[in-house]
C-alpha cells in the first residue's frame, strides 16, 4: 500500500475547493497530482464532489487507475484521464479535467483556443482537439477506459490544454498551483476569444509573446494562488 504524500494532499484539497470557487469546476471534475516519490503513481480524490473533497479523499493509483492505497471509496469514472497522461507526458505533474462552459462551443466547431491575453501564454500555438468518435465510436462521451486515455493523451500531444468535443477541455501543469493557473484561465480566455470573435478579426499574442507571458506568469502565480485559497477558507 502506498500513502499519499500530506503536503501535496492538503494542496490538492485547497486545489479542488479553488476550482469550484473558481467556476471551472461544478459536481464533476477533477485535479490530480504525481506522487512525489512513487513512481507511476499519482494522488486524485475519491468519488467526491471537487468543493466537498477533504484530505481523507485523496487516494493513490497506478497508471492504469487501480488504487494502490487503501480505501473503499468509489473511484472517479475518468480517472483514465490522469494516468494516460502521466504516462505519456514525461513533464507533466499535475492535470485538470473539467467541463468549465465556455470552452464548449470550440471543442465543437474545432476552433483552437489561442492566447488572446498575456494571463494565456501558457496557450502558446493553441488548444489541441480530441475527438472521442475517432478511436471510441459512440461513446457517452467519457474517458472510461485506459484506450480512451490513451487517445486522449495522443490528442493532447505536447500541448498544455486539449479540448474535448461533447464533453469538456483537459489542461497540465508543471505543478498544481500551475494547473489551477491554466485551468481558470483557459475558461477565462475562452471567453475573451469568444467576444472578440463576435466585433472583429483578432490579434493573438505571437509565439514568441506567448512564450515570455507563460514564463513570466510562472512567476507570479504564488500571488494569485494566496488569493484563491483566501477566498475558499479553512479547510476543516
Ligand atoms: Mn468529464
Amino acid at each position: 500500500m502506498i500513502q499519499p504524500d500530506a503536503d501535496l494532499a492538503q494542496l490538492l484539497v485547497y486545489a479542488n475547493r479553488i476550482l469550484y470557487d473558481q467556476g471551472v469546476v461544478d459536481g464533476l471534475g477533477h485535479i490530480s497530482v504525481r506522487h512525489p516519490t512513487q513512481e507511476g503513481v499519482y494522488m486524485l480524490s475519491c468519488n467526491r464532489a471537487p468543493a466537498m473533497v477533504k484530505q481523507e479523499d485523496i487516494v493513490c493509483y497506478d497508471l492504469d487507475g487501480k488504487a494502490v492505497s487503501d480505501t473503499t471509496e468509489r473511484p472517479y469514472l475518468e480517472r483514465f484521464i490522469h494516468g494516460e497522461i502521466y504516462r505519456a507526458r514525461p513533464d507533466v505533474v499535475s492535470v485538470v479535467h473539467s467541463h468549465s462552459p465556455s470552452v464548449i462551443p470550440f471543442a465543437a466547431v474545432k476552433k483552437p483556443l489561442l492566447p488572446i491575453y498575456h494571463m494565456a501564454g501558457f496557450l502558446g500555438e493553441g488548444s489541441s482537439h480530441f475527438e472521442i468518435r475517432d478511436d471510441g465510436g459512440n461513446t457517452d462521451m467519457l474517458i472510461s477506459s485506459n484506450a480512451l486515455g490513451k487517445s486522449l493523451a495522443k490528442s493532447l500531444g505536447n500541448c498544455t490544454c486539449v479540448l474535448m468535443r461533447g464533453h469538456g477541455s483537459t489542461v497540465v501543469g508543471t505543478s498544481i498551483q500551475q494547473a489551477v493557473f491554466r485551468a481558470i484561465y483557459a475558461e477565462m480566455n475562452a471567453k475573451l476569444q469568444l467576444s472578440a470573435m463576435g466585433i472583429g478579426d483578432v490579434s493573438y499574442l505571437n509565439k514568441e509573446e506567448a512564450a515570455l507571458s507563460s514564463a513570466m506568469n510562472d512567476g507570479q502565480i504564488g500571488r494569485s494562488w494566496n488569493l484563491w485559497v483566501q477566498r475558499v477558507g479553512k479547510i476543516d
